[in-house]
């Protein structure tokens, strides 16, 4: 069995020189990050699974129910005419993001990303289980194909696809959710073959990238890897190793450095790097170099924190600076989403909303009997229940004014929108000139009235010649 690859500056480590995939397996670390962080997969694995069952005003929390054209977060539903708030609040959450980033380096994808949580905290974990740690894993790459080995692969890759398949169906059900999910999978795949497509090739794709693809995604098709060296700077704190303290390195005793190159940085690296070059794009920030360093350390009876999360500043001896330009601007536009968000909100709370609007060019028709106006009014049911409206005209409106077809009742959906043409006739007779005039908007169930106030135009009276007797 031949030893690890070493890492260098020139190439990836996971890429021979002939081209080909050279496959990792990093060493098992313990520690106060590694077992911080295995929690906190854990409980981000629990609220992905747990999130569609959550009922809040009948909907699952995140419910993104694409075919209704309904998205329900948190009790809240948006609907087509709000996509100005998502693209607020879509924005606000990507620069909350930057945020987090210049402030704490790459911290979502060692901490939060889902595809390292479910790779670190589940798939490893059963290759752990499977396979034994880092050295037997190698040493069962290597083997030859006996029956033992056979029975490990089709034991680990079985697992894997149940697993991916069991995360695509509650990918899906953020999508459909749960009751129907059920429905589909108990009416079978014939009834339902566009939701068993995505599920089979979600599951397909699971199982390749958390299988064998694993830390390549991060590598060479994350795009918010490459984006995040944009938004990091010297005060940006991230995973580091100490140069100052640590070089030179070599034998302990022999050396001034505390690094003794062990390389047991190297070996726990998912990405297989070596930490002491610097900053490198590979790194996922996931702390493991940092326990593995910790523990050496201890060992050789010197102060933790050879590698730790640091600044280039701090780790060069300069002022660490946290609150800086990039911070003020990434937060101010975070927070903008943010007040986008709670107006849109704050104005669901209210259970419908409606407009009025003049409809024609002229703005007002006469003939020989009447002068008439013709309104738009649009009324948005806001409520996930369907609601009875009523239009008619204001009491305060100009005696004998009247709703062509006099008062109207319609019905309108869950979260429905009612679109009607409104015609206020005025009479020759009682007819007083542009005046003032109201539409009154009732809406059951809740018991709220809207009035919609406009101005009903027409020509001079005076100019108007009275019918013959
Ligand atoms: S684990 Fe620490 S001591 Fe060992 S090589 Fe890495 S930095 Fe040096
Ligand atoms: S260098 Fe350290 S923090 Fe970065 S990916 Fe490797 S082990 Fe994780």
């Amino acid at each position: 069995m031949s030893s690890p690859k070493k890492p260098n500056l020139v190439s990836v480590t996971t890429i021979n020189d002939d081209g080909s995939r050279y496959f990792l397996h990093p060493a098992d670390v313990t520690g106060f990050w590694t077992r911080v962080r295995r929690l906190f997969g854990f409980f981000l694995i629990l609220v992905y699974i747990a999130v569609p069952w959550i009922p809040i005003n009948g909907y699952p929390a995140v419910f993104l129910d694409i075919e209704q054209r309904r998205f329900h977060l948190f009790g809240l539903t948006l609907v087509p005419q709000d996509l100005w708030v998502m693209f607020f609040t879509v924005t606000g959450m990507g620069f909350a993001l930057f945020f987090v980033t210049s402030l704490l380096g790459r911290v979502w994808c060692g901490w939060s990303c889902p595809y390292t949580v479910f790779l670190d905290h589940v798939y490893r974990r059963i290759e752990r289980w499977i396979d034994g740690d880092a050295i037997a894993r190698r040493q069962l790459t290597a083997a030859p194909w006996t029956a033992g080995k056979i029975f490990k692969r089709v034991v680990k890759q079985l697992l894997y696809v149940v697993i991916a398949a069991l995360i695509a169906h509650v990918f899906l059900s953020y999508f459909v959710s749960l009751p129907r999910l059920y429905r589909f999978m108990q009416e079978g795949p014939l009834q339902h073959a566009m939701a068993f497509g995505i599920i089979v090739s979600l599951t397909l794709t699971l199982w390749f990238c958390f299988g064998y693809f694993r830390e390549q995604f991060c590598i060479i098709m994350c795009p918010y890897g490459r984006l995040q060296s944009a938004l990091t700077d010297d005060d940006t704190l991230n995973v580091g190793y100490d140069e100052t303290r640590g070089e030179p390195r070599g034998v302990p005793g022999r050396t001034t450095g505390d690094c003794i190159d062990c390389h047991r940085c190297i070996q726990v690296c998912p990405t297989s790097i070596d930490i002491r070059n610097g900053l490198q794009l590979e790194c996922i920030g996931c702390t493991a170099c940092i326990d593995a360093c910790d523990d050496i350390m201890t060992k050789v009876g010197r102060p933790k924190g050879l590698i730790r999360y640091d600044s280039k500043n701090g780790f060069e001896s300069r002022p660490r600076r946290y609150l800086r330009p990039r911070i003020y601007a990434y937060s101010v536009l975070a927070v903008l989403g943010l007040v986008a968000l709670i107006v849109v909100a704050s104005m669901r709370m209210r259970p419908f909303a409606a407009t009025l609007s003049r409809v024609g060019v002229s703005g007002f028709a006469s003939d020989a009997e009447a002068v008439s106006n013709i309104y738009l009014l649009r009324v948005q049911n806001k409520r996930n229940q369907e609601a009875t409206i009523s239009i008619r005209l204001a009491d305060d409106s100009p005696a004998g004014y009247q709703l062509s077809g006099g008062n109207q009742t319609f019905s309108v959906g869950p979260l429905g929108e009612l679109t009607v043409n409104c015609v206020v006739l005025a009479p020759l007779a009682s007819y007083k000139g542009s005046s003032e005039i109201a539409l009154q908007v009732h809406a059951e169930p809740g018991n709220v009235t809207l009035r919609k106030a406009t101005r009903f135009l027409g020509p001079n009276p005076k100019a108007i010649k009275p019918p013959p007797p």
